[in-house]
């Protein structure tokens, strides 16, 4: 069968070497489905530690140098004059020239974190070279390389796997379940108006669906399909690559993960089933297209992908999967139009007490007493049948509690919710925000500022919201060190840092009245301080005062003299 791989074969295959010196493991590859993103590059494990060499990949300059205590931790962006741009992330450290001229930086800007974008002739790398030291800085939860190949000019993420590294996968992708959505007011599946799951078993080496080769559908109906990939010498679940969909052998579907951009990767809420992630866990992707889905993968889909039933015909749907390497998968079956008079009709609940159609295309208000929301155009997937509940405040609780519509329906760009509180305890108003209550029915702060008699914040999730307060400070827990100990023969000071609700937003470290370079790492609640002699001078007694704050300003203050 023609497969059109035009933009696959458009990427320059070997001109890349490999970024380390041993074979290349994948935990994670390009387009695998993240929360509210998009993975954007591959993970390469490193041996299940920190501090393997990481080698630039083609001749090139420095472009951009990240530090930071979340996302890519320390991270190296490379360009190179083919035009790709090659990005190294969770790095432990970077080779040592490089390391000392961003500690000169941090220290100049008094920040840990930091991006900055070093000349054409400040750090010319040659294909080869040491630029660094794997680790697990950032947001990552094990030791690995997280390495992308963007477009440099769109700054767009490739998928890495189309540049022919010597990577290991001869299995085919796994397909564990297929969906089947009703799409219009009168669509139904097996007779309701409900999106209906069928599980997908593999017999022989065919994958089919377990109970039924026939499903009984009426009017127009979107599918998806539930699947992963495997590569060979690891157990990790990766992203797929090309999903197509033929009916009685016409593609009418077909989605390629090739590249996309950094500000559609949030259009993945729309392109899984959210609900169903939200509430099972389980990662079925659509292969039809909702109204203001702008993602660009889809560039093989007719119209928007969905598929009409005619009364009493019969077609037969075939899916096929495939991996970035041409594994191919594929599971057949045959849906059969019922008529609409014949089929049961079940509104779903969420309907049935709506106050009011919100339209995508269109800005969206509503008020109540003490209750605003306002959702601006195309920051909905689909138009809406919005709904809002109420309840009276409880203890502990400084407003009614507000269910605005519901957790299970995403939402692309942020809207301004304002909620009014009850009472306001004297002098606290800038203490005040707006919290909700996750799975296990705790209270989580979400955030926002008083501001004209209403706690006001920018979100993009609905969900319960009502007014809390903040106005405990972090704690500052010594963690390698006791007060009062001899430190003279410590290298570091590490710090334990938490807070109890809004959590933390700034600190600062002074030794002897100068400011230091202090490493925040939030997955820890770690927050610690390498010992330079350069810096303090060694054999004497110096005063440390840590500062650290919450986003609701209450602060803490930790203050020791140490001999070192
Ligand atoms: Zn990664």
């Amino acid at each position: 069968m023609f497969q059109p791989c035009s933009s696959q074969n458009s990427f320059p295959a070997n001109y890349f070497s490999s970024p380390i010196d041993f074979q290349i493991f994948l935990a994670a590859n390009f387009g695998e489905l993240r929360t509210d993103h998009f993975h954007s590059g591959i993970d390469i494990k490193t041996r299940g530690r920190s501090g393997e060499f990481i080698r630039t990949v083609a001749d090139g300059y420095i472009v951009r140098i990240n530090v930071s205590p979340g996302g890519f931790g320390r991270a190296l962006y490379i360009n190179h004059p083919n035009g790709y741009t090659s990005v190294y992330g969770h790095l432990d450290k970077f080779a040592p020239e490089i390391e000392k001229y961003v500690k000169e930086k941090q220290y100049q800007k008094q920040s840990f974190s930091l991006n900055i974008f070093p000349g054409k002739n400040d750090f010319q790398v040659k294909k080869g070279d040491l630029i660094g030291y794997s680790g697990n800085t950032g947001s990552s939860t094990g030791p690995h390389l997280h390495f992308e190949i963007r477009e440099t000019a769109t700054e767009r993420p490739t998928n890495p796997l189309l540049y022919g590294f010597p990577i290991s996968d001869r299995i085919p992708p796994i397909i564990k379940s297929i969906a089947l959505y009703p799409m219009g007011n009168k669509s139904s599946v097996q007779g309701q108006s409900v999106k209906k799951i069928f599980t997908v078993t593999k017999t022989n080496g065919n994958y089919r669906l377990k109970d039924s080769s026939e499903i009984s559908v009426s009017g127009r109906i979107g599918i998806g399909v539930e699947t992963y990939d495997l590569l060979n010498g690891v157990s990790n679940k990766c992203g797929i690559y090309t999903i197509e969909v033929l009916a009685e052998g016409k593609r009418f579907s077909y989605t390629s993960m090739n590249e996309f951009a950094f500000s559609e990767s949030r259009y993945i809420n729309s392109y899984i089933d959210y609900e169903e992630q939200q509430k099972s866990g389980r990662k079925i992707r659509k292969t039809f297209i909702e109204p203001n889905n702008q993602l660009r993968i889809y560039e093989g889909t007719k119209g928007d992908g969905s598929l009409y039933i005619g009364d009493d015909e019969t077609k037969n749907i075939k899916l096929i999967i495939k991996d970035s390497y041409g594994n191919t998968s594929f599971v057949n079956f045959n849906i059969k139009g019922l008529s609409q008079n014949n089929a049961k009709r079940m509104v779903p609940e969420s309907k049935e007490e709506y106050l009011m159609i919100m339209p995508y295309q269109l800005e969206n208000k509503y008020s109540f007493n003490g209750f605003e929301i306002e959702i601006p155009k195309y920051a909905l997937y689909d138009s809406l049948y919005f709904r809002l509940v109420i309840s009276p405040p409880s203890k502990g609780i400084y407003s009614w509690v507000y269910h605005v519509h519901d957790r299970f329906t995403p939402v692309h760009k942020s809207f301004t919710l304002r909620i009014k509180p009850e009472e306001v305890p004297d002098g606290l108003e800038d203490k005040l925000l707006l919290a909700g209550i996750d799975k296990n029915n705790e209270i989580f702060a979400r955030g926002g500022e008083f501001k004209n008699g209403k706690v006001e914040l920018r979100t993009r999730e609905f969900g319960k919201y009502f007014v809390s307060i903040d106005t405990l400070a972090p704690e500052i827990l010594p963690h390698n060190f006791i007060q009062g100990q001899d430190l003279s023969k410590k290298k570091e000071l590490q710090f334990k840092v938490k807070d109890n609700f809004s959590g933390i937003s700034e600190y600062e470290g002074r030794i002897d009245g100068e400011w230091i370079l202090l490493e925040y790492d939030p997955k820890n609640d770690s927050l610690f301080y390498i010992l330079d002699k350069d810096r303090i001078g060694k054999g004497k007694t110096h005063e440390l005062i840590l500062t650290v704050s919450d986003q609701k300003n209450n602060q803490s203050k930790f203050i020791m003299n140490f001999f070192w």
